[in-house]
C-alpha cells in the first residue's frame, strides 16, 4: 500500500476493546469503514463497527475472510499470536509493522533494544530460575519488581521485592512464567508521550501527559505534565528516535519515570493508549484519529493542546457516580459499552478542562 486510502475504505483491527472501539468511532469520522476481529463476544468495538468477525485467532478460515475484506489491518492488542499475523499480512499490509510488536510483547527484548538505541531504562537482568534470580538480586539489589516477560497488563504479572527474603515468593507469582527483574526506579513522577509517525517519516508528539497509577493501574493523566522545557524537549526526542529505529507507523506510547538524572523509559505500546485518552477533548486531533490517518497514509493532523486538562479513569464501582459525573460542567464522559461491572475493569473515563 503506497497511495492514501480513499475515504470508504475498509480498515481491520484486530481486538475488539475499548481502543478499538474509538479507533473505529474516529475512522467513521473520517468516512473509513472498520472491521473487528475478537475472539470474545460482545466486544466494545463492535457496537460502532461496520463488521465484526467472532473467532479466535487460530481460525485460520475467518483470518483469511477479515484479512481478504481489508485495505489495511492494525491491532488494540499487542498479543495477536504470530501465526494468525503471518496469515494476514501475507494478504494485507499490517500497520504498525511486525517488528514493534514483537519487541514490546517482550520486556526483556524491549529492554535490550530500548537501550540499545542509548536510552536509560532500569537496571535489568532475565530471570527464568531461582538461581538466576539470586544473582540478579545481587547485581541489582532491593527494592526490585519481578515481573513476566509477556502478556503483563495493568501491574498483573508483577511482584515487588524489598528484601532478597521476598525471591521465593515472587518467583511463586511468576507461576513458571519466563520473567525480568528490574531495578525500582526512584522516580518524582511517571510521564507519557504519546507519538505518532506516517509512512513517509513526519512525526508529531502529543503534548506529554502525567500519570498517576494506583495499583498497578492508570488512574489519572494531567496536561501539561510537571516538566522542564529540557525534559519536554528529550522526551519529545526520545520517542522520535524509537519510532524513527522501528521505521514506525501509527501511534506508539512511551511511559516514562522522571528522575534527577533524566528521563527513564519504562516501557513502550505500539498502539493508542489510555494515557493519550485526554487528546480526545485537549486538542483539534486526537489519538485515535491521528492513528488512523498515519495507517490509512494520510497527512498527521494538528495534534496541538488547546486546553489543560485531565483524564480520569472509571473503573469498576466508579460507573456509580454516574448520575454525578454526567452534571458535571466541562467534563467529557466516553463509556465503552461494558456490561459487566467488575472491580478493576475499565468501564470508561472522563476527560475535564482545567480552566
Ligand atoms: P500498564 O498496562 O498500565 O502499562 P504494565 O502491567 O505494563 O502496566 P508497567 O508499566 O511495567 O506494567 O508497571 C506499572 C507501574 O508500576 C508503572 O507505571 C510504575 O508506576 C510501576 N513500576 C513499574 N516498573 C517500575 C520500576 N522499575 N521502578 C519503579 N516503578 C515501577
Ligand atoms: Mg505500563
Amino acid at each position: 500500500m503506497t497511495d492514501p486510502l480513499a475515504p470508504g475504505s475498509t480498515i481491520g483491527i484486530l481486538g475488539g476493546g475499548q481502543l478499538g472501539r474509538m479507533l473505529s468511532v474516529a475512522a467513521a469520522r473520517l468516512g473509513f469503514r472498520c472491521h473487528i476481529y475478537e475472539p470474545g463476544t460482545e466486544p466494545p468495538a463492535g457496537d460502532v463497527a461496520h463488521a465484526v468477525t467472532t473467532a479466535p485467532y487460530e481460525d485460520e478460515a475467518a483470518l483469511r475472510a477479515f484479512a481478504e475484506g481489508c485495505d489495511v489491518v492494525t491491532f488494540e492488542f499487542e498479543n495477536v499470536p504470530t501465526a494468525a499475523l503471518d496469515l494476514i499480512e501475507a494478504l494485507v499490509p499490517i500497520r504498525p509493522g511486525r517488528e514493534a510488536l514483537r519487541i514490546s510483547q517482550d520486556r526483556l527484548t524491549e529492554k535490550e533494544y530500548l537501550s540499545d538505541l542509548g536510552l536509560a531504562v532500569a537496571p535489568y537482568a532475565d530471570v527464568s530460575d531461582a538461581d538466576a534470580l539470586a544473582r540478579a538480586l545481587t547485581d541489582i539489589g532491593t527494592p526490585a519488581i519481578l515481573k513476566t516477560r509477556r502478556f503483563g497488563y495493568d501491574g498483573k504479572g508483577q511482584a515487588r521485592l524489598t528484601s532478597p527474603d521476598d525471591a521465593e515468593g515472587a518467583l511463586k507469582d511468576m507461576q513458571g512464567a519466563p520473567a525480568i527483574l528490574e531495578g525500582f526506579i526512584d522516580f518524582s513522577h511517571e510521564v507519557s508521550v504519546i507519538a505518532a509517525r506516517g509512512p513517509s517519516g513526519e512525526v508529531a508528539c502529543f503534548d506529554p501527559g502525567e500519570n498517576v497509577h494506583r495499583e498497578g493501574i492508570l488512574r489519572t493523566t494531567t496536561v501539561p505534565a510537571r516538566l522542564s522545557a529540557a525534559q519536554r524537549t528529550d522526551a519529545v526526542l526520545l520517542a522520535g528516535r524509537i519510532l524513527n529505529a522501528l521505521d514506525y507507523v501509527g501511534v506508539l506510547g512511551v511511559e516514562l519515570f522522571v528522575t534527577p538524572q533524566g528521563l527513564v523509559v519504562n516501557e513502550i505500546a505500539p498502539r493508542v493508549h489510555n494515557s493519550g485518552h485526554w487528546t480526545q477533548n485537549g486538542c483539534t486531533v486526537d489519538q485515535f484519529e491521528q492513528h488512523i490517518r498515519a495507517i490509512v497514509g494520510w497527512p498527521l493532523g494538528d495534534g496541538s493542546r488547546h486546553a489543560d486538562v485531565t483524564m480520569e479513569n472509571l473503573i469498576g464501582d466508579d460507573m456509580d457516580r454516574l448520575p454525578e459525573l454526567a452534571k458535571e460542567v466541562d467534563t467529557a464522559l466516553h463509556l465503552y459499552g461494558k456490561r459487566d461491572i467488575k472491580p478493576g475493569r475499565k468501564m470508561g473515563h472522563v476527560n475535564r478542562i482545567v480552566r
